[in-house]
């Protein structure tokens, strides 16, 4: 039987109220999200390998202000963004993750590098700027993360000790994180996760997209998965790893075991947002207990789908 190669991605979940959204909104979403997908899904077809695939799937989501990452993250309480990301390789388990960066225009290839370049997993705030820079990636302006929208949702709480996931005027309706998984023509699977976290936040909050087993992780046994939603709850949950675990010792699909974390799990605990998964037969799974996720997916057996809200 041929290998089935396939890709998904999410542009985090939550998304507006329905009222809210026009159809004009609506259509620039699923454009950039469909042409993420595109990007990542030539290289699948191509035989190119299932990391390059989520990188730059997550590289073109993350050079698109419409979502919280890279170019359009969120602004901390001091005005600046402090961007997290991480990437996870299901044949040998190897990962790289970045924390509180600033300035990096795809903190995606950053974290690659933290995997490919150093003996470490995880470099954060300064340390990781001194390796940035030691790799040769330009510092940017911060001008360049500037959005208007982003700017207008951090003017509205900057003062309170509110902090807010993005996009939303209701707290905690609306998170806008990026992840990519992927199987290669070869049953390779990896993940991808990149976020300019929370609206206002302080204190170096740092939450799941960057912690491996949280809101990353891969395994060519079982499956890798990017999560979105309120980190907090994503880290308590371990949830990537809870999917991977569930499928590994309870035999359970991919799509069981998603739906079992993000249905009931994360529930259970007060969370709220959604993941994707792929194992390595390619077989995805997008579930969400949101109002919607931005997301997609495409399968070499011609199945796919960009969309936002439930069953649309
Ligand atoms: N999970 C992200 C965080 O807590 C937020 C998101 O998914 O947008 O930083």
């Amino acid at each position: 039987m041929n290998q089935i190669f396939s890709i998904a991605i999410h542009g985090g979940a939550g998304t507006l109220i329905k009222g809210q959204m026009t159809p004009e909104k609506e259509a620039t979403y699923k454009k950039a999200l469909q042409e993420a997908l595109d990007q990542g899904y030539q290289i699948l077809e191509n035989g190119g390998c299932a990391l390059d695939a989520v990188e730059t799937a997550v590289k073109s989501l993350e050079d698109c202000p419409l979502f919280n990452a890279g170019r359009g993250a969120v602004f901390t309480a001091k005005g600046t963004h402090e961007m997290d990301a991480s990437i996870m390789e299901g044949k040998n388990l190897k990962a790289g993750a970045v924390s509180l960066i600033n300035g990096i225009k795809n903190p995606i290839s950053l974290a690659r590098a933290v995997m490919e370049k150093t003996d470490h997993v995880f470099l954060a705030g300064e340390g990781a700027m001194q390796f940035a820079v030691s790799q040769g990636y330009d510092v940017l302006e911060d001008s360049y993360f500037y959005d208007d929208f982003r700017y207008l949702q951090w003017q509205k709480i900057k003062d309170s000790n509110q902090f807010q996931l993005d996009h939303s005027d209701r707290k905690d309706s609306k998170f806008g994180t990026v992840g990519a998984v992927a199987c290669d023509q070869n049953g390779n699977v990896a993940a991808a996760t990149s976020t300019g976290g929370m609206t206002n936040k302080k204190w170096g909050r740092v939450g799941d997209s960057p912690m491996i087993g949280a809101g990353n992780y891969a395994n060519n046994k079982t499956c890798a998965v990017s999560c979105t939603g309120s980190g907090e709850y994503f880290i308590r949950g371990v949830v990537a790893y809870d999917v991977s675990c569930l499928m590994e010792h309870k035999s359970m699909t991919v799509a069981e075991a998603a739906e079992e974390v993000i249905q009931k799990r994360v529930l259970a605990l007060g969370g709220d947002g959604g993941l994707i998964a792929v194992d390595r037969h390619g077989n995805v799974a997008l579930p969400f207990n949101t109002e919607g996720m931005y997301r997609g997916f495409r399968l070499s057996s011609g199945e796919t789908e960009v969309s936002i809200y439930e069953g649309e």
